[in-house]
């Protein structure tokens, strides 16, 4: 399995964080100002029987309608064009405005993946089913992902469903 990754959504869900912990090095910038990831950052994750190419992306923004904004949602949409998978990072039980903005642009069917990440930081882990169903009947997700980029928990998971789609 080999192929192109990738990782969308609205600023501040962790992104940066989970290509980071997914290629094991500090290839993206982490930061809590929104606008930190201008450009696409491809990293590349090699194993004994898949190799990754994850390309992170500038947070997801429609509301300010600055030139730089118009710019990074361009990069965006090209990088979902260009790719083999897709996941679409929410934080959760934070679904807000900024998570919708993206659902137009998101690929239908098998090439999606909603991948729920900070699931350390729920409070009320009972929220979960309720968060992720309502998210689901927005979008024809393949698959959905929870996670914590930060913690390292359920990646093994997560590039499992990524490589069943390469
Ligand atoms: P990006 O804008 O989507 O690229 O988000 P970043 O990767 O820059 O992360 C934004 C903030 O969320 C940073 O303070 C991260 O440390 C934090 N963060 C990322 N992943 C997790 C996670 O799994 N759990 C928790 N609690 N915080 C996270
Ligand atoms: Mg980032």
């Amino acid at each position: 399995h080999c192929g192109f990754v990738a990782i969308v959504g609205r600023p501040n869900v962790g992104k940066s964080t989970l290509a980071n912990t997914l290629i094991g090095s500090k290839i993206s910038i982490v930061s809590r100002k929104a606008q930190t990831t201008r450009h696409r950052i491809h990293g590349v994750l090699t194993r004994e029987h898949e190799q990754f190419v994850f390309v992170d992306t500038p947070g997801f923004q429609t509301r300010h309608g600055g030139a730089m904004n118009r710019m990074m949602n361009r990069v965006v949409t090209q990088a979902l064009a260009d790719v083999d998978v897709v996941l679409h990072v929410v934080e959760a039980g934070k679904w807000s405005a900024g998570d919708a903005q993206l659902l137009p642009l998101l690929p239908k069917g098998d090439k999606t993946l909603l991948v729920v990440n900070k699931v350390d930081a729920l409070k009320d882990k009972n929220a979960m089913f309720a968060y992720v169903s309502k998210i689901m009947a927005l979008h024809p997700y393949a698959a959905v992902v929870p996670v914590s980029a930060l913690r390292g928990v359920q990646l093994e998971n997560l590039l499992g469903e990524v490589a069943k789609r390469l």
